[in-house]
This record gives C-alpha cells, structure tokens and sequence, in this order.
C-alpha cells in the first residue's frame, strides 16, 4: 500500500491557505481519530454550527474498547459540561480526596491528603458519553488516514482501504502513534522512558474505596488505585528494559504501545504479581494477584511541540491531545490538554466562520494559548519519572522508531 506524503509540508502553499476557510460557509473538516480527543472537537464543532464535519477511525466498530482511569481538572470538565454532558454520566465517584502514601517494608508509613482540582473519570465513561451524542453519519469507523496528499490545491486524504476524501481542515487527534505528527512532524519521534503503566480491573468490592491512593514504596515504583464502577482501577508503574518489554508482551514498547489483555502473558503477570508481593501492603498486593482483567502502556516521552498548526496546500492541518504530545501518565494532562486544545480550536474556527476573523492570526493565537501547556506537561513528565526513580534518565533517552 502506498503512503501518501505531505506535498507541502513546511514550504509555501500554492494558494493562500488564510482564505480556504473564509470563503466558505460550511468548511469540510475532517478529524482523524475518534477517541477521548477526536470525539470532543466532533462535538464541539457541531454544537458552533459547522455541519460538514466527518471523523475518521481507525478501529472497527465492533471492536471493544476499554480504557482506566482519567483525572479531568475543572477547565476539561467544563468543556464537557458546555456540551450538555451531565457529569453523573461519566463520574461515577465524585471524590476530590487523593491520599498519597509512603510505603517501607510493605508498611504505611506517612499519609498526606489533598485535593484534586477535578474529578476522576474513566475512558470507557467519557468516551461512551461522548460518542453517543455524535449524529448518525459522522463518525466513520473502520477508516484508517494513511497520508495527505495537496497536489490538487485542497488536502485529500488517503485511507487505508483506497478511499479518498477532500478536506480544509485536517484535525489530527490520532494519539500517541500519531500518523499526522509523522507527516507534519516528523523530527519528533518517541522515545521509550524504560518503564511501564500495568494496569488492572479488579472486581474487589468497590464499596471498600471511594478516594484516590497514590502508594509510593520507594524507588523504581509507584502505585494508583481508585474505585470505578465494578471495582477497583490500579496502575503499577515499574522499571523494564526494552528486552524485558518485548519478553512481556510480545513486540517491543515503540510497536506494542498498548498491550491489551491477549498481550499479557505469563511472564508479564509474574512480574506484576512478583512486585506486588515484594513492594504493596498485603491488601493491595491481594487486589493485584486477584486481577485477571489486565493491560499494559509502556511510558514513552518526545520532545516538546514548537507548533500546532501547518499550512497543507490551500487548506489546514492540525494536531491535538496525544497527537501533539504524548506526555506521561503521571502528569494526569493528556486528555485534559487534549480537551483543552479542543475547546480553543472550536473558538478560533467559529470566530473565523462567523465573524470572517483571519484565519491564520486565530490559529496562530489558538497555538500561542495551549502550546505553553502542552511543552510543560512534556517537561514535567520526566522530572517526575526522576523523582519516582522509574525508568532510564531522561539525558539519555534511547531512540525508537513511532511506527505502530
Ligand atoms: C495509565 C494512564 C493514566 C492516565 N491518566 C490520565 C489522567 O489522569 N488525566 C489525563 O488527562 N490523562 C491521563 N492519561 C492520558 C490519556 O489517557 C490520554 O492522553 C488520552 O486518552 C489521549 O486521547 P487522544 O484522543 O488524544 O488519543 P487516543 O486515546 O490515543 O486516541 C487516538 C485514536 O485515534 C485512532 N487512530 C490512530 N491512528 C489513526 C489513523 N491513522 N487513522 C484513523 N484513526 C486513527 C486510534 O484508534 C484511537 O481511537 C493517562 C494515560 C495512561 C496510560
């Protein structure tokens, strides 16, 4: 299969992309990626009245799709509460309350409380939320974006199965393995951090939680559980050599950058379950031995974004949430930046549409407003990662390929 490239990547475009948009009423706006991101500019833009708006998807629709944990800090929670998605809907526990813990010899051994400035969700939640209110005929599952391709003036994008579709605007929200970033990007490549986010569902009764624990047992480990509907969500991070990654799961971290729970294999819960034993205070150790539901992400970092926003022939491309900057799980930032960029992208646009603002100025002040937040959260994932004593230093990152 051919991959179509970029015709102009970074040089002049053949016709002024400021006007593409202007003289327009109804833009076409493709967005690629369906997930927590790409659901939420859907929506956005829909509810500001642009009616031509078609998102992309990967995966097939019946492929089932779960995901943990998610902290949404006030800003994001407001976006979605703008969008008429009442908070019961996808909050399931409302507690503020995180507890963070010093473990030692499986014992606790100080306690801090504070409070998180938002409210803690779950993939499957909000992106059921989401994904419910997109109208018939927006969301195309099953159609993978493999290149762009502005020979003829206006974006066309290729997708896997052969198809072409035209757009102005291309809004990459593609996650962490972004096909847009290596075509509009491409410099900028992962880089595994030499540590992994296991991740667990335990039916333990969830009655028995309703906060945010936070374990920390000393170096090379750290330790989340929370209560979501069914029972408990805990994350794991450990320590992993890229060998021990490939022994794990499979295939090594920068192609297998979701072990989902038929990439689980014995060595992997041995691993897990050895830890737990060794690090947690004998309850938690329980809730981990008892899980069966398991997954894995290995923590990857890249360097910082310098822009948003790229002239594609006579149209735009963008690119939002994991897209842009896959961050650390620690930081707790990425579906938050990604709703965030969302919610200033759909400002700019409806600006532009409704009030004939220059098109490139809104971009460029949309840039200018949620790039300063997206390099932080790039930054501060590896001090964390420092202070956790978790994985490879980050002066010494070991290069890998972003390929799927
Ligand atoms: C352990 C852990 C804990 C986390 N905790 C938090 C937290 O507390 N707070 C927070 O804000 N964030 C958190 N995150 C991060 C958060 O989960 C991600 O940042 C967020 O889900 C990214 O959403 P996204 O829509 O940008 O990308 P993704 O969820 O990766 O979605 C990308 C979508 O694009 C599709 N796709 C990919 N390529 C193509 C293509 N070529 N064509 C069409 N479709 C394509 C994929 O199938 C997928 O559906 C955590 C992450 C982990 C791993």
């Amino acid at each position: 299969m051919a991959r179509h490239l970029l015709t102009h990547p970074t040089g002049a475009p053949r016709s002024s992309p400021i006007s593409a948009l202007a003289h327009r009423t109804q833009p076409r706006i493709a967005v690629v990626g369906g997930s927590l991101t790409g659901c939420t500019i859907a929506l956005l833009l829909l509810d500001a009245g642009f009616t031509d708006v078609a998102l992309y998807e990967a995966a097939p629709g019946a492929t089932p799709r779960e995901g943990g944990l998610i902290g949404l800090e006030h800003p994001a929670l407001d976006v979605l509460d703008r969008l008429g998605i009442d908070q019961s809907e996808f909050v399931a526990y409302d507690s503020e309350t995180v507890w963070q813990v010093t473990v030692r010899a499986r014992q606790y051994i100080h306690t801090a409380q504070q409070l998180y400035p938002g409210r803690n969700t779950t993939w499957t939640l909000l992106h059921r939320a989401l994904i419910s209110r997109l109208p018939h005929g927006v969301l195309h599952t099953g159609r993978r974006l493999t290149g762009i391709d502005a020979t003829y003036g206006q974006p066309l994008l290729a997708l896997a199965d052969g198809s072409r579709e035209v757009a102005d605007l291309v809004v990459f929200a593609d996650g962490r393995a972004s096909t847009g970033r290596r075509l509009l990007d491409p410099s900028r490549r992962l880089r595994y951090a030499g540590y992994v986010a296991h991740r667990g569902h335990a039916p333990t009764p969830e009655a028995l939680m309703r906060d945010f624990l936070r374990l920390e047992p000393g170096p090379g480990c750290q330790y989340n559980v929370a209560p979501v509907p069914g029972g408990l969500d805990w994350t794991f991070y450990l320590t992993c050599t890229p060998a021990d990654y490939t022994d794990h799961f499979g295939a090594p971290p920068q192609r297998r950058m979701f072990a989902l729970p038929h990439h689980i294999g014995p060595a992997a819960r041995a691993h897990v379950d050895a830890h737990a034993t060794r690090l947690l205070p004998a309850s938690h150790a329980a809730t981990v031995h008892a899980t069966t539901d398991r997954m894995a992400v290995p923590v990857m970092d890249i360097d910082p974004p310098t822009r948003m926003a790229w002239p594609v022939g006579s149209g735009w491309a963008v690119l939002l949430g994991d897209a842009l900057a896959p961050v650390r799980p620690h930081t707790a930032r990425g579906a938050n930046n990604g709703i965030e960029q969302a919610a200033g992208l759909a400002a700019a646009l409806t600006q532009h549409r409704r009030f004939g603002a220059d098109l490139q100025a809104a971009l460029r002040g949309w840039q200018h407003r949620h790039l300063p937040a997206a390099v932080a959260a790039v930054h501060q994932g590896p001090a964390i990662g420092a202070r956790l004593g978790l994985g490879t230093p980050a002066r010494s990152p070991q290069p890998t390929s972003n390929s799927t």
